[in-house]
């Protein structure tokens, strides 16, 4: 399809929706769809909306994004805990309500010392620092560290280095095979594409015994060229380091010592020996201009062809060299900062809409996640002047600024379990914006019953290319998809992503609140991964390559504040839970495609509950669109449709957790130990393990799910029927 085509697309749907509007009895211009709303709402809303958008804009986010990214911010920095307080000032002044700043003390992680050393069959010594230069002097500010990752564990080793590939457990099944064993050994990967969390090769090198994890970014996935490289062009120089955690927060995220529980003043602690998501091995990362000497000397076998990177050298699989790794880590507890703010709603304070972005970065963090906090004082900016001028909401908006997001997923996660019970019952959706801005390709990944509303908000919104946010979506998706080979023409349905992993402060709300949950940003080519997590994620980066206008800064902005207001301002949610049965039976037909049940899990009757949960999810649907088209709906039946509504997606909740993993309580939603997106985690790892009780235990509390919400969906649409008839 041609941008032609979509235009044709968009004006065939921008008709029909003009032609039902006019048929309707209030024959009014009104804006279209506006869903959730009655036509004398959705007008009103519409100029609330309009105002808002043109009170924030790419100037004052450009001014804002440089003040943040002006020094290195990580987590538990003085540096990070004045931005808290800048951040907290900001939103005094623009006139947001209750502005607090919460101290969590959690246990964080930086490095004392690091080194590495190949001693023999030469002598090298690793840098581990990124190159610096003129054009760009923030390079050159002292205080940017070098490679390190998060939660490392200390020591100082002396031993043979092997070659792990992606270090990956079938990784090691190689070197086995070859004869060759890690034990006491240091191990090397790679990042690989497709990504695989660093958490996981350090679990990995860990279960097998392996004395030290490095990991280096290799030229052949980092998206090296040299014609392109930083600070000439956009890709990542051949000194790039990819800083990162290697908490196990695939098991339990936030603080390792307070799993489920807030890290309060007086909290129970576990010991550092008793925290599972805290790894044992020691680990750093570094560039691919360090890892080379050692690569070239390791000696060995040669690796497998598929082991070949970009370096022009054979790579081998290792063990006669020998490497001297130290790591003097100071893990300890710390405070770090968590920022609120709100807006009281007028008409229903107990519904809230939750706006949050993490603030602490690797180095200076201009888009990961400077971009993200620019933008969201963009939105408070335009809410705090709409406030002044009488314009309230009439749900509740919080917005948040997380801290130690890059160590552990730590503030969300600790606020989230502090206002776990609060949280369960009011919270109708958390917008998530980590990496904001780097790149012109909007991409959204959100549970389905939110995705409906992310692709009307799109259509009102004007992207820098001249066409409509929306079309420039789906042509960005269109462009991905061709890229990747997925031979899914884009529409509407399935522009959002609804797999999501929960990678971001999105994971408490989605995995242990079990509320629906949206991330959005604007990516593009050159920042992932040459230049995440490393210091050229800088202002200069930003202002050169990333976002030179900063239009895509304000459109972010736009787009999460327009999306927030429309949640705060409907007459009934714009939940579409047609959407969510039709995925949830598509993961349930991906599941017994990969892991046939062969007779041990009754998958049939699980889809079929899942039908009966998308026809109660569109017959409502119908229902709620025709009585607000019509006279609409008194206050005290759209209290109960909307409180019925909120209830649908708590139901997902299995309030044990998922097998192994208790923290994790989605019956939907998941991630798998490298990150990917787990759809139905427990039936499917318990599949997959050919634990079929656990499996059917599993698919049980999914299909009881499933029934009660249709059935909770179905008496809503009847609700709306009687007192249709009735009125
Ligand atoms: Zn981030």
């Amino acid at each position: 399809m041609t941008a032609a085509h979509l235009r044709m697309a968009w004006l065939a749907l921008g008709l029909s929706v003009a032609g039902a509007a006019s048929a309707s009895p209030a024959a009014q211009p009104v804006p279209p769809a506006a869903l959730g709303f009655t036509p004398e709402h959705a007008a009103a809303e519409q100029r609330i909306e309009d105002r808002f958008k043109g009170i924030p804009s790419s100037a004052e986010e450009r001014v804002v994004l440089r003040y943040l990214t002006a020094e290195p911010h990580p987590a538990g920095s003085a540096r990070n805990h004045e931005l808290a307080e800048y951040v907290a000032d900001t939103w005094r002044r623009q006139g947001l309500e209750n502005v607090e700043i919460r101290r969590y003390n959690v246990l964080n992680s930086s490095p004392r010392s690091i080194s590495l050393e190949m001693l023999r069959p030469v002598r090298y010594v690793a840098s581990l620092h990124e190159a610096a230069y003129d054009a760009d002097p923030d390079t050159k500010n002292p205080h940017v560290r070098g490679g390190w990752v998060s939660m490392s564990a200390s020591g100082d080793v002396t031993a043979p280095i092997v070659y792990a590939h992606g270090g990956n457990p079938e990784d090691y099944d190689v070197l086995q095979r070859n004869g060759i064993d890690v034990r006491g050994k240091i191990v090397l990967v790679r990042y690989s594409n497709p990504y695989s969390y660093r958490g996981f090769k350090a679990l990995t090198a860990e279960r097998r015994g392996a004395a030290g994890l490095i990991i280096y970014s290799d030229p052949a996935e980092d998206g090296y060229r040299p014609e392109y490289a930083f600070p000439n062009g956009p890709r990542g120089p051949e000194t790039h380091i990819q800083r990162g955690s290697i908490t196990y927060d695939f098991m339990v995220p936030g603080d390792p010592l307070t799993p489920g529980w807030a890290s309060v003043d007086g909290a129970r602690r576990l010991s550092p020996q008793q925290a599972q998501s805290l790894p044992k091995i020691m680990a750093t990362v570094i560039s691919w201009h360090d890892a080379r000497p050692l690569l070239e000397h390791m000696g060995g076998p040669a690796a497998p062809a598929d082991w070949q990177g970009g370096l022009p050298i054979t790579y081998r699989l290792g063990g006669e060299a020998v490497v001297h790794f130290k790591a003097d880590m100071d893990t300890s507890v710390q405070p770090i900062y968590v920022v609120e703010a709100r807006i009281v709603g007028a008409e229903l304070p107990d519904e809230w809409i939750v706006l949050g972005n993490h603030r602490d970065a690797w180095e200076y963090g201009a888009v990961d996640p400077s971009s993200g906090t620019a933008a969201l004082l963009g939105v408070s900016h335009a809410l705090g002047e709409l406030l002044r001028s009488g314009v309230r909401p009439r749900r509740t908006l919080i917005l948040c600024s997380w801290d130690a997001e890059e160590v552990a997923l730590t503030g969300s996660t600790e606020w989230g379990e502090q206002f776990a019970d609060d949280l369960r019952h009011k919270l109708v959706a958390y917008l998530n914006v980590d990496e904001g801005v780097s790149g012109p390709r909007f991409e959204v990944s959100a549970v389905p019953s939110l995705a409906p509303l992310l692709v009307e908000v799109s259509r009102t919104l004007d992207d820098p290319s001249g066409r409509t946010l929306y079309e420039a979506w789906r042509e960005g998706a269109r462009l991905t998809r061709a890229a990747n080979h997925i031979h899914v023409p884009v529409n509407d349905a399935n522009l959002v992503e609804t797999r999501i992993p929960g990678s971001s402060d999105d994971t408490v709300f989605l995995s242990f609140l079990v509320r629906p949950t949206m991330t959005a940003g604007f990516v593009g080519d050159d920042y992932y991964p040459g230049i995440y997590h490393s210091v050229y994620d800088d202002f200069y980066w930003m202002e050169h390559f990333g976002d030179p206008s900063f239009r895509y800064h304000l459109l972010m902005s736009q787009f999460w504040g327009v999306t927030a207001l429309r949640l705060a301002n409907a007459d009934v949610l714009p939940l579409d839970f047609e959407l969510y049965g039709r995925n949830i039976q598509t993961f349930v037909d991906e599941l017994a495609k990969r892991t046939p049940p062969g007779g041990h899990l009754d998958l049939a009757s699980l889809r079929q509950a899942a039908v009966e949960f998308e026809r109660a999810g569109a017959r409502l649907k119908r229902t709620v669109r025709a009585a607000l088209a019509g006279r609409g709906l008194d206050a005290r039946l759209s209290q109960r449709i909307n409180a019925g509504l909120l209830a649908v997606e708590g139901n997902w909740a299995i309030p044990a957790g998922i097998p192994q993993r208790p923290w994790y309580k989605h019956m939907i939603y998941a991630k798998r130990f490298n990150y990917d997106p787990l759809q139905l985690p427990g039936i499917t790892e318990a599949a997959e393990a050919a634990d079929w009780d656990t499996a059917e235990q599993q698919a049980t509390a999914l299909r009881q799910a499933l029934r009660k919400s249709a059935a909770l969906l179905r008496g809503l649409a009847d609700d709306i029927g009687r007192a249709t008839a009735a009125g």
